[in-house]
């Protein structure tokens, strides 16, 4: 009998009507001869109320107790489902992180899964009943509650769908599948039919917030066939798979964005050989993720470095390298926040040149500076001002022919 690993997110299990219709679908599942193991996060948006009842006791809430408090939205939805699929007649059980035998490193909101102990899973499923396991939750080797970070749900998925040699994971959300950027915010985003998994990766850690980066991660390493689908709808979803074949003869897959980016200029710094493996050392340290870097050699040997972070850490960023500012020996800082970072994903730039040169050129063709660029293999990434994300993914999306009212031609 084929495994079949469902994953169930938080609009898809956001009242008791839905948690009926996720076992509805479940049952659907289990009379096509299938055993299932559920993953399920916290009805609608109680992980984000759980969070905003912490930061009002205190604006520092200890991350150990945070963990043990959003830890709790997992299990009133996977009992209840559990419930539910029980009072249908099908035999069903829920297991927290811990009793599911998920192991994680000893790190609170935004731990590593480091090995799952398939036990207990499979002796229920031996016994005939779905499993209904939390997601997003673990535990550390300190028997402590640690989890995975915001949407860590779709990682527990793939990783049981990797340790129990699953057929499938399937993701259900509440879109379709994997468009070509967010279709809540460009109407004419188009569902992809497949997507490879380092394009799903780029997408994820770029900002697209479909599936977490680390469940992509899993899925790419351990080769786990993952469907990203409609809890309420019944067609099919986005295949996310080892090589996805482009449509047509597009080289662009989708477009990510990310609102909440600040740029830090450090001024007149020494132009000599030590300066930039001592800046980034000490930003390092502090564990301070420094996304792209630009640095401008004046000619008077000094350099001005510039970088771009996650807004939320400029002021740890700030403090680290004002004390710093006598071995660094630099001017002054600066910062300008309110930035998007807008990037195109797609494999096919890889053997086709002229993808950046496209790209920066509608961005001036609509009037829109670039403040920041970086690059790989498969993606452009662009620093614009905040207030011009959405027109600079609208006209990209529209440039690269991305958008559904668009035929794409299938090469023959
Ligand atoms: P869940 O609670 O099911 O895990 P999420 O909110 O985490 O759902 O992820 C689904 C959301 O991801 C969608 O509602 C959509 O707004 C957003 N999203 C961002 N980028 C994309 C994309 N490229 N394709 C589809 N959805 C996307
Ligand atoms: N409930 C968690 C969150 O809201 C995990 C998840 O939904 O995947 O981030
Ligand atoms: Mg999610």
């Amino acid at each position: 009998m084929a495994l079949i690993v469902q994953k169930y997110g938080g609009t898809s299990v956001g009242s008791i009507e839905r948690i009926q219709n996720v076992a509805g679908r479940i049952i659907d599942t289990v009379k096509q001869g299938h055993a299932v193991v559920v993953v399920v996060s916290a009805m609608g948006k109680s992980t984000d109320h759980l969070i905003d009842m912490a930061n009002s006791i205190s604006n520092q809430p200890s991350k150990r107790e945070l963990d043990m408090l959003v830890s709790t939205g997992e299990q009133v939805s996977m009992s209840l489902l559990a419930m539910a699929l029980n009072e249908k007649g099908y035999d069903s059980i829920s297991l927290t992180g811990w009793q599911a035998g998920v192991e994680t490193e000893s790190v609170h909101g935004n731990a590593r899964i480091l090995n799952i102990d398939t036990q207990r899973i499979n002796r229920q499923l031996d016994s005939g009943r779905i499993v209904i396991v939390a997601g997003f939750q673990g535990i550390t080797t300190a028997d402590e509650i640690a989890t995975l970070g915001r949407g860590g749900s779709d990682t527990t998925a793939v990783a049981l769908a990797a340790v129990l040699d699953a057929s499938k994971c399937e993701i259900y959300t509440d879109v379709t599948g994997v468009f070509t950027t967010d279709p809540r915010v460009v109407k004419d985003a188009r569902k992809l039919s497949a997507i490879s998994y380092d394009e799903m990766l780029e997408m994820a850690n770029l900002g697209a917030g479909v599936l977490h980066p680390r469940s992509v991660e899993f899925a790419k390493n351990y080769n786990v066939m993952l469907e990203v689908r409609s809890s309420l709808e019944k067609e099919t979803g986005t295949i996310v798979e080892e090589v996805a074949t482009m449509e047509g003869n597009l080289m662009v897959r989708g477009i990510a964005f990310d609102d909440n980016v600040t740029k830090v200029t450090v001024h007149n710094l020494p132009d000599d050989i030590v300066t930039l493996s001592t800046l980034f050392s000490k930003l390092a340290e502090r564990q301070i993720n420094v996304d792209i870097i630009i640095q401008n050699t004046s000619g008077n040997k000094t350099t001005n470095v510039s970088f771009s972070i996650d807004s939320g850490i400029l002021t740890e960023t700030m403090e680290v390298l004002e004390s710093h500012r006598s071995l660094l020996n630099f001017d002054s800082i600066t910062s300008e926040g309110n930035l998007s970072k807008v990037s195109i994903i797609g494999s096919g730039m890889i053997s086709n040149p002229g993808v950046a040169a496209k790209m920066f050129s509608s961005l001036a063709g609509a009037n829109i500076k670039v403040k920041m660029v970086s690059t790989s293999e498969i993606k452009v990434s662009t620093v614009v001002d905040g207030s011009l994300m959405i027109s600079a993914i609208e006209c990209l999306h529209e440039a690269f022919q991305l958008d559904a009212r668009k035929p794409v031609h299938t090469a023959q």
